[in-house]
């Protein structure tokens, strides 16, 4: 039996004493053992602080993106690895492929949401506040990584993917990580972190592991760290409520268990296509990893009159799972994680037999293929019958960890939607329908409860991500009994992880510090024309104001008839009494392009590759014959751009801030456009 290892403050370091042994799934023998005794937490989260935050924290969103791709590269090159290992856990090679590819898959998600990001340590969030009448007081806000460490406390189910959702979210933040996995299924995060710390790609400190209890970590969090607990929910109360997480006022991040529903919807007849999704949809989120996904489906609604209908059908579906050794490539669903948890989910399962009824499976024997009942964790998939889900609370509050789910009649759609509330809030539910108008009364009515709701139908089901993935750019999480946390998301997943800090001043200060141009800041002079400068050589800032270009009838004559654009309101004829206009006006795309004239520079090849586009466009003011069109242009802000092939042309983005100015100095238009431009460095 094997010590595995702790990885703190740069080195692999075994903890004192025998540890907890850990079993494999499916034969029952002690494989290794966990120990965290005898280490210093306080230090390992200082060295976090000390080492890889400062590490993390001075480079920008785009370096770290490109760390997070290179790491997922790497990963995905020894995912093989992770799977022979994962059979230890009852996993089958389709339970792994979640875990590991699905966490790596997090990795190079967020790798590619850099852009969504400035190219700096920092970024903006939100629009900026105009404050004062002259234009020369303003507000912002600014995101800093946290000075901390985030400190994951996981569940055994996902204890690859566990780690790297969260991770691949404080690492592109730019906070360094401690990983406390849970410890049944440990040996598969530290095989993990090897890999990765072998790889070299994170700086040091980025990262570390502590394999075995918590010990009294949470007792040495101080408010620049996170804490995000996955587990079950009298644990995460537990650690929630803890003294020290109260008085530092330590952001936690709680993701408990769920009573996730699936809800047959009125409109769903047997033997339609919408009635094999469901009972597809159904079947596989009872027995993927044997039920042990948070995201599960515990509860299922259908309508009175087809419930017999419904729990035959499931259970004939059931029947067809072969179950056993993970390594038969014929079973389609493993062993639960230990012995322990199968004793739990049979007892949860005999507290719901109180009031309902076993109509498909049993909670005593189950047929394997090669596997023995005695040794390993396994169990037969449980369906089970609730009459009177109204009266009876233990099928909405009791969660069996495992391959167990409830049918439950309704009688119309209002009381799906109160039945699938009852679960107190849960991670996600689905619905199964093909009419749009049930699909909008129920999402609408039972929003406030999920995190995710899935609308099942023949038009998205060969291509949906279904009802148990959590998706690394949609909110993982869910309100009340869920947890009331949030994690994944996107950008705003990202953000947890940052200080939101208020900024006040000049549109110039601004501007220095969010390396975005504000309207009214000061212009920098460019020295030349800003087209004729490279991406390196432009600054945010740099500022030119055109000659003139007066606006004749006969350019808005030609610009009706060159783009086919007649409208009443660009016609001289025109009665236009009623209207909102004086006379004939010019077209708000001729302004435009008028601009570009006045504005651009490239007859001859420079540095500006192409016209990218424009990010936003509005026109202003009227703009009527004899007006005299003058455009202040202004470099707003760079976006970098990677070089994907060799024979590439290394660019960048720049975006333009077009200010279409008239005689009186007004505003006409405003608009970014942006363009693609060399770099120096080629
Ligand atoms: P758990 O028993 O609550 O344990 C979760 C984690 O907390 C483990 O790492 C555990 O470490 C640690 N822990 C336990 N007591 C602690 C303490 N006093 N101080 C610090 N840490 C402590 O949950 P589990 O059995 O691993 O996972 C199953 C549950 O997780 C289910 O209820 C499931 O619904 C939920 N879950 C939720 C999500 C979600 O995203 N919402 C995802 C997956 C699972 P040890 O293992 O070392 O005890």
């Amino acid at each position: 039996m094997k010590k595995l290892e702790n990885y703190i403050s740069g080195s692999w370091v075994t903890g004192d004493g025998d540890g907890q042994a850990l079993y494999d799934a499916v034969n029952g023998e002690a494989i290794y053992s966990a120990t965290t005794k005898g280490l210093d937490f306080a230090s390992v989260l200082d060295y976090g602080r000390r080492v890889g935050n400062p590490a993390l924290r001075k480079l920008t969103f785009h370096e770290r993106g490109r760390m997070l791709r290179a790491l997922a590269q790497y990963l995905m090159g020894r995912k093989e690895e992770f799977y022979a290992l994962s059979y230890h856990s009852g996993a089958t090679r389709a339970d792994s492929w979640i875990d590991i590819e699905g966490g790596i898959g997090n990795l190079f998600a967020n790798a590619s949401l850099r852009r969504k990001f400035p190219d700096l340590p920092y970024c903006t969030d939100g629009e900026a506040i105009g404050l004062s009448k002259g234009g020369t007081f303003m507000g912002h806000h600014i995101l800093v990584p946290k000075e901390g460490v985030a400190l994951h406390i996981n569940a055994y189910n996902f204890p690859i993917w566990g780690m790297l959702e969260k991770c691949a979210v404080n690492w592109l933040a730019g906070m360094p990580a401690v990983v406390k996995p849970a410890s049944i299924t440990s040996y598969l995060t530290e095989a993990v972190v090897r890999a990765i710390i072998e790889s070299g790609i994170l700086p040091e400190g980025a990262l570390q592991l502590l394999c075995g209890s918590a010990g009294d970590l949470l007792e040495h969090v101080t408010a620049q760290d996170v804490v995000t607990f996955t587990g079950s929910k009298s644990t995460g109360l537990l650690l929630k409520s803890n003294r020290r997480i109260l008085e530092e006022s330590v952001s936690f991040n709680m993701e408990a268990d769920s009573l996730n529903c699936i809800v047959l919807a009125p409109d769903v007849k047997p033997g339609s296509p919408e009635w094999e999704l469901f009972i597809k949809e159904t079947r596989k989120e009872i027995t993927v990893k044997a039920g042990q996904k948070c995201t599960a489906i515990r509860r299922i609604f259908a309508p009175d009159d087809v419930l017999e209908d419904v729990y035959i059908a499931l259970g004939k579906a059931l029947s067809q799972t072969p179950i056993g050794s993970p390594r038969n490539e014929k079973v389609r669903m493993g062993a639960l994680a230990s012995l322990g948890q199968r004793e739990e989910v049979r007892n949860n399962a005999q507290k719901l037999l109180a009031t309902a009824q076993l109509v498909y499976g049993s909670l005593d024997s189950v047929e394997l293929l090669d596997a023995d009942g005695e040794k390993g964790a396994f169990l037969s998939p449980l369906l089970l019958l609730e009459s009177d889900p109204f009266r009876n609370e233990a099928v909405h509050d009791i969660e069996c960890f495992g391959p167990v789910s409830t049918v439950m009649p309704y009688k119309d759609l209002d009381e799906a939607v109160r039945l699938a509330k009852r679960g107190k809030g849960s991670l996600c539910c689905s619905i199964v329908t093909a009419d749009n108008k049930i699909a909008t009364e129920f999402v609408v009515g039972a929003a406030t409860h999920h995190g995710r709701i899935l609308v099942l139908n023949q038009e998205c089901a060969k291509e949906s991500t279904g009802h148990g993935s959590p998706l690394p750019l949609l909110v993982h999480g869910g309100p009340g009994r869920a947890g009331g946390g949030e994690e994944m998301g996107g950008v705003r997943g990202v953000k947890h992880y940052l200080q939101r800090t208020a900024i006040q001043g000049s549109p110039t200060t601004i501007t220095a510090i969010t390396q975005v141009y504000q309207p009214n800041a000061q212009g920098i002079d460019p020295g030349k024309h800003p087209f004729r400068k490279y991406y390196e050589e432009l600054q945010v800032g740099d500022q030119i104001v055109t000659g003139k270009r007066v606006i004749t009838p006969e350019d808005i004559d030609a610009f009706a008839d060159l783009s086919g654009d007649h409208f009443y309101a660009h016609i001289r004829e025109t009665d236009f009494t009623g209207t909102m206009f004086e006379r004939q006006v010019a077209h708000g795309y001729f302004i435009m392009s008028a601009a570009a004239g006045l504005f651009v520079d490239g007859s001859d090849l420079g540095p500006v590759l192409l016209n990218y586009g424009i990010d936003e466009l509005r026109f202003t003011k009227p703009v009527y014959p004899g007006a005299e069109l003058t455009i202040r242009f202004t470099c707003k802000e760079k976006v970098p751009q990677d070089q994907r092939e060799a024979t590439d042309i290394p660019k960048g983005i720049v975006k333009w801030l077009v200010e279409m100015l008239d005689e009186t100095g007004e505003h006409v238009g405003i608009a970014t456009i942006l363009t693609m431009v060399k770099r120096k460095d080629a």
